[in-house]
């Protein structure tokens, strides 16, 4: 029987602006109460509360962190252990030293998946879905730390060094015809300066490509499924579920009353949001006027919309296509088992830049043409996981988009035949920002480097 208390951050690590300290255990409430100061204690509180407080280290007074804390008492929790969890608002730090406090007040903390290992010990959740849960721990750390995490450092650095060069090398030939009149370096003309200036901007755009598909692979692709009543949404989403070992992480009764499914769809993990009422969607076409499903749409990834082969196209489908034009759709006709009603060629129209699939989810056709498109719409048809590089952390995605804008501008200058020193603005500012991601960007080293490299200082 396990009976210590454990801790960890259950939130995604690095993303978002608020984060979760969960602790499970026989002392989770009093280990907890050993670091809250709000209205009452949190012994005191009813299960399945959320109180409002402070975080602060009792040791040194210090507050940590303001927070809003749920409790809630086995059985009736994940784990079947008492649970809390202190939600935190002030990003990755002060997340993690509500996580340090925790472990100084005698919880232990987490292994990997071992929340789950207790809700299972516990028979909270069968053995099945105890491996789908550690399925999904593995497949997005091996998906996306390997690959994001562990081959980025290296051979990011790399990839920028060689931007960085090639940007050094234009902008020391500018200099040395600026400076240097007499000294005989070749001229740099705009042909080559827009050739260069090209490369390091094709280049960028790839690395920042790489960085939308890291952060899918990170967190997965929040998928909302839409259509009208009857269309087969929810046998779409069973048929995903089963193909695909899926995991329910269903955690009842907690403040946050939502269902979260991972599908992973060749490599790509879906995350299929269900908030109350978004998932039977039954209701979307009036509640899409509702601002709150606006913001749910929005907010996804990736949009499926079912239409009926069997109906006649509705001026509610209509409506859905209006509602998420410019999102990443897929359109799936179904029920192509049924004598078709539908008009193809309006569909077609409708759907002109959205990828089109048809599917009869009855007789199980079509849903492999369904994952294709979803692979082909995020990863052109799939995750290359050996070789690549993505980008994952958010300064350089910052720094690279910097980047990018810089020499699009000094793109534009040479374009529009601006002088030669001007447009070299831009290119030492792109310089010195693809510097930044490796730490390196300081004026002077610009200067070193021109200086050593040609051998000027005679
Ligand atoms: P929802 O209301 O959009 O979630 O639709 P459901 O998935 O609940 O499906 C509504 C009905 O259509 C159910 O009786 C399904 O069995 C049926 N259905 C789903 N897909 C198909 C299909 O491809 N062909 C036919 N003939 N019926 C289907
Ligand atoms: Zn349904």
């Amino acid at each position: 029987m396990q009976s210590d208390t454990i801790a960890a951050i259950s939130t995604a690590l690095g993303e978002g602006a608020i984060g979760i300290v969960r602790l499970s255990g026989e002392e989770a409430i009093s280990i907890a109460d050993k670091m809250y100061k709000g209205k009452d204690a949190l012994a005191e509180v009813a299960s399945h509360s959320i109180v409002y407080g402070h975080i602060i280290d009792r040791t040194t007074e210090e507050l940590i962190e303001e927070a809003m804390v749920s409790v809630m008492r086995a059985p009736r929790t994940f784990t079947r252990e008492d649970v809390v969890e202190i939600n935190c608002h002030g990003g990755l730090l002060s997340v993690n030293r509500v996580l340090q406090l925790a472990l100084k007040n005698g919880a232990r903390l987490a292994e990997p998946g071992e929340f789950t290992k207790r809700a299972f010990l516990n028979g909270r959740i069968d053995l099945s879905q105890a491996e789908g849960v550690m399925d999904l721990i593995r497949a997005k750390t091996d998906q996306a730390m390997n690959v994001a995490l562990k081959q980025v450092e290296g051979r990011l650095s790399t990839k920028v060094q060689v931007l960085r060069q090639a940007l050094l090398e234009t902008v020391a030939h500018v200099e040395v015809n600026i400076d240097y009149p007499e000294y005989d370096a070749e001229t740099m003309t705009h042909a080559l300066l827009r050739e260069k200036a090209e490369f390091v901007k094709n280049e960028i755009d790839k690395l920042l490509r790489t960085a939308a598909q890291g952060k899918i692979l990170r967190e997965g692709l929040s998928t909302v499924i839409i259509g009208r009543p009857n269309v087969g949404k929810s046998s779409l989403l069973n048929s995903l579920v089963h193909e695909n070992k899926a995991i329910v992480t269903d955690i009842p009764g907690t403040t946050r009353d939502v269902i979260e499914e991972y599908v992973n769809v060749r490599g790509v993990p879906l995350r299929l949001v269900d908030t109350a009422g978004i998932r039977e969607t039954e209701d979307i076409v009036e509640r899409i006027g509702v601002e709150r499903s606006r913001q749910v749409l929005k907010e996804a990834d990736l949009i499926l919309l079912v239409l009926n082969y069997g109906e006649e196209l509705s001026p509610e489908d209509r409506a859905l296509f209006e509602a998420v034009a410019g999102m990443n759709v897929i359109v799936i006709v179904n029920k192509t088992d049924l004598p078709r009603k539908i008009n193809m060629e309006e569909v077609r129209e409708l759907a002109e830049k959205e990828q089109l699939v048809t599917t009869s989810l009855l007789h199980d056709e079509g849903v492999d043409q369904l994952e294709q498109a979803i692979a082909e719409l995020f990863f052109g048809g799939g995750i290359e996981s050996g070789d690549m590089t993505y980008v994952s952390n958010s300064r350089h995605i910052a720094l690279l988009e910097q980047a990018k804008a810089t020499i699009t501008d000094a793109l534009d200058g040479i374009e529009a035949d601006v002088p030669i020193d001007i447009v070299q603005i831009d290119i030492t500012r792109t310089w010195e920002l693809l510097g930044e991601i490796i730490g390196e960007s300081v004026q002077e080293s610009l200067i070193d480097q021109l200086f050593s490299q040609f051998c000027l200082g005679k």
